[in-house]
């Protein structure tokens, strides 16, 4: 397929387990069966749980595992002013606004709601006095996009679709149309780190040319949420390919927090690249 582009972009907070050993094998084979380009990318912008052990070792065990991929490798922490730039410009066109709320507060809010958790949370910027004390007290903020303002831009949500080539967890498939309120006001920057996941994957999808966004089910909502930033920053929006998450013998998805067994430990069991490879479905 012409310009078929994809990428493998994990975040070093941990060692690669074999969930993602599965997710780079998806991207990389779609590349090669479409004689197209694999690129990784490091999602490294919240420093406070990112280490640079980690980043070697994403090289280290994806070469292990046989995937080559286009250099220089786009780290996200190196291109912080990237993001200021787009965060500068959804500001000046009051689709963002700081929400000096903490994250116990938005929590009480959403369990005080009508729809109980399912509600999310939605605000709107503080009166200008009242920011400008904060502001001067050094209190922490998050830049939300403001989803009422999103949806005067753009003249409503309806229309605005994207297209899922794999499936989503329930199934989803084909053109889906984009439900906003999924997501509620979400965080684009923390004051602290600067810049936050959404806006950073969507800006460098667009800027790296990924045609397509070959990824686990468990980010299928962020493509709602990814593709309303792409019309709201007039940036193009590629084909979405989730994949199912990789379970383990328990039924479990593989997970970091439940200490899946990494791919390291898996190398030093003695265990070669092909036999992982054929364990999870590839040649
Ligand atoms: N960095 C994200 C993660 O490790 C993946 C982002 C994406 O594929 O869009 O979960």
């Amino acid at each position: 397929m012409a310009g078929f582009v994809t990428r493998f972009a994990p975040s070093p907070t941990g060692f690669l387990h074999r969930g993602h050993a599965y997710s780079a094998l998806t991207a990389h084979a779609a590349a090669r069966a479409a004689d197209g380009r694999f690129l990784l990318r490091i999602e490294d912008i919240d420093q406070t749980r990112c280490r640079p052990e980690f980043e070697t070792a994403i090289y280290e065990d994806l070469a292990w595992l046989g995937l080559g991929w286009e250099t220089p490798v786009r780290r996200q922490s190196d291109e912080m002013a990237d993001y200021a730039g787009a965060l500068d410009g959804l500001a000046a066109r009051g689709l963002i606004y700081r929400c000096f709320r903490t994250r116990k507060e938005i929590a009480e809010d959403i369990g005080r709601a009508p729809h109980g958790a399912m509600e999310m949370f939605r605000g709107a910027p503080l009166p200008r006095h009242d920011e400008s004390h904060r502001l001067a007290a050094g209190e922490p903020f998050a830049w939300r996009l403001s989803l009422a303002a999103a949806e005067a831009a753009l003249g409503g949500f309806g229309g605005l679709t994207f297209v899922e080539e794999g499936s989503g967890p329930n199934g989803e498939q084909g053109v889906i149309a984009v439900r906003p309120e999924l997501g509620g006001d979400v965080v684009l920057a923390r004051k602290d780190v600067g810049v936050a996941y959404h806006l950073a994957a969507t800006f460098d999808d667009a800027l790296q040319g990924v045609s397509h966004v070959v990824r686990g089910q468990d980010l299928f909502e962020a493509s709602h949420i990814q593709r309303l930033l792409q019309a709201l920053l007039g940036l193009p929006s590629p084909v979405y390919r989730h994949h199912p998450l990789l379970t383990g013998p328990d039924g479990k998805r593989y997970a970091k927090r439940d200490r899946a067994e990494t791919l390291r430990e898996i190398r030093a069991r003695g265990v070669t690249p092909e036999a992982l490879r054929r364990e999870l479905g590839f040649d």
